[in-house]
């Protein structure tokens, strides 16, 4: 009986050990046995991409992006293999393929690749014949034969690419977490799972900090409407849909409070305020290729302005001497890093149509006496840089302020 097609995507954690391994498998083959047709696409085993980044930067710091591909791609090879080989074990038919062997063609930009086109003709032909289909994840190849991958935990967007283009009836991310939740449980104990939220708050939520899933995959689920069920591969519990739209039954104001501290701030004193200033500070630092987060510029006292923006912390070090170089030239003041901030936000489509939710979240921080370096918005996120030591002080706080507790 066929009851449909479901792609299933298994992250590392997932996959980490040899019982997991078949974990999976059994789980594959329970749906198997109920009638759906079953694409997996599977993550490395455990942190081994981490661990393959380490053994390169031994060999060579600033490693060729091609050969990086190269090396990265082997990680899924060994995971689709060994499921593969778990699930015969079980007793049915599967087959393991690259991301080159189905046809996922990319461009050629090495490590980031973006994907062309695929062509799912190979899929359906083992489809038809009853077998499983498991594809590597986070990989693919360009029109020249060349092996790349698709930007870190791209595994992700392989399944949601797939499931868009097999049509398939489900796609389902399974990870090591029940789903999405209403902040970090680890910082606030009363976070709870939602059931579903909109792609617009996953991305705010992932680009924010939310690390469950990769952002571009949530961009293409978005573009063409894939429905995502994110949920754990350790129990039988329904997750969190991510969807076009929710329907939700109280008023939500804020569906999520999410932290990042992944990120440092320069401030550069004292720069002329004139035309172009500004101009000359950014372009020089995403011409280094330093990208750019947050930015504030005070007013300008004596015809002088000071002007602050976050960076990632990696790029700190770079970001600062490069700064300090423009100051000079542009016949500003010191440049000031700080390290120890931590971006909080709270996120909700809800918020377009609620006036004040800014200022209950500028009251609340204010309550714990929390102050606030910086702050943006966009049209569904309100974001303030606050000091790290705060940080988690400040996320229960605001969790509990917009009623997102159990
Ligand atoms: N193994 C890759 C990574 O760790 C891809 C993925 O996990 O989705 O980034
Ligand atoms: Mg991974």
């Amino acid at each position: 009986m066929h009851k449909g097609l479901i792609v299933q995507k298994f992250g590392g954690s997932s996959v980490a050990n040899v019982e997991r391994i078949q974990n999976v498998a059994k789980r594959v083959v329970a749906y198997r046995r109920q009638g759906y047709d079953m694409v997996v696409v599977v993550s490395a085993l455990g942190d081994t991409t981490d661990e393959l980044v380490k053994l390169a930067d031994q060999i060579n710091a600033e490693p060729s992006e091609r050969e990086m591909d190269m090396l990265l791609s082997t990680g899924e090879q060994i995971s689709v293999a060994l499921l593969a080989m778990a699930i015969h074990k079980l007793g049915l038919e599967a087959i393991s393929f690259t991301g080159s062997q189905v046809g996922i063609i990319t461009d050629t930009s090495h490590t980031r690749a973006r994907i062309i086109k695929i062509n799912v003709d190979k899929i359906k032909e083992e489809l038809a014949k009853g077998k499983i289909v498991i594809v590597a994840g986070f990989q693919g190849v360009t029109l020249n034969q060349d092996i790349t991958t698709l930007g870190r935990g791209g595994s992700d967007l392989t399944a949601v690419a797939l499931a868009k283009e097999l049509g398939a009836d489900e796609c389902e991310i399974y990870t090591d977490v029940e789903g999405i939740y209403t902040t970090d449980p680890r910082i606030e104990s009363a976070a709870r799972k939602l059931e579903a939220v909109t792609y617009d708050e996953m991305l705010e939520m992932a680009s924010l900090g939310a690390q469950v899933m990769q952002a571009r995959s949530i961009e293409v689920a978005k573009k063409f409407n894939v429905p995502i069920h994110v949920r754990s591969s350790f129990s039988d519990k329904t997750g969190t849909m991510i969807i076009k739209e929710v329907k939700r039954m109280e008023d939500v104001v804020v569906s999520g409070v999410t932290l990042n501290k992944s990120e440092a701030k320069i401030t550069v004193c004292n720069v002329p305020d004139r035309p172009g200033a500004a101009a000359k500070i950014f372009k020089e630092l995403s011409e280094a290729g330093v990208s750019v987060d947050m930015i504030v510029q005070n007013v300008s006292h004596l015809r002088q302005t000071d002007i602050s923006f976050t960076v990632s912390k990696a790029n700190l070090p770079r970001a600062a001497k490069l700064t300090q170089k423009i100051a000079k030239k542009i016949n500003a003041g010191d440049v000031l890093q700080d390290e120890f901030i931590a971006r909080i936000s709270i996120v909700g489509v809800g918020m377009k149509s609620h006036p004040g939710v800014a200022a209950a979240m500028f009251d609340t921080l204010a309550r714990h006496k929390i102050n606030i370096e910086m702050i943006s918005t966009s049209d569904i996120s309100i974001s303030c840089i606050i000091q790290k030591r705060f940080a988690e002080t400040a996320v229960r706080s605001l969790h509990g302020k917009f009623g997102l507790a159990k």
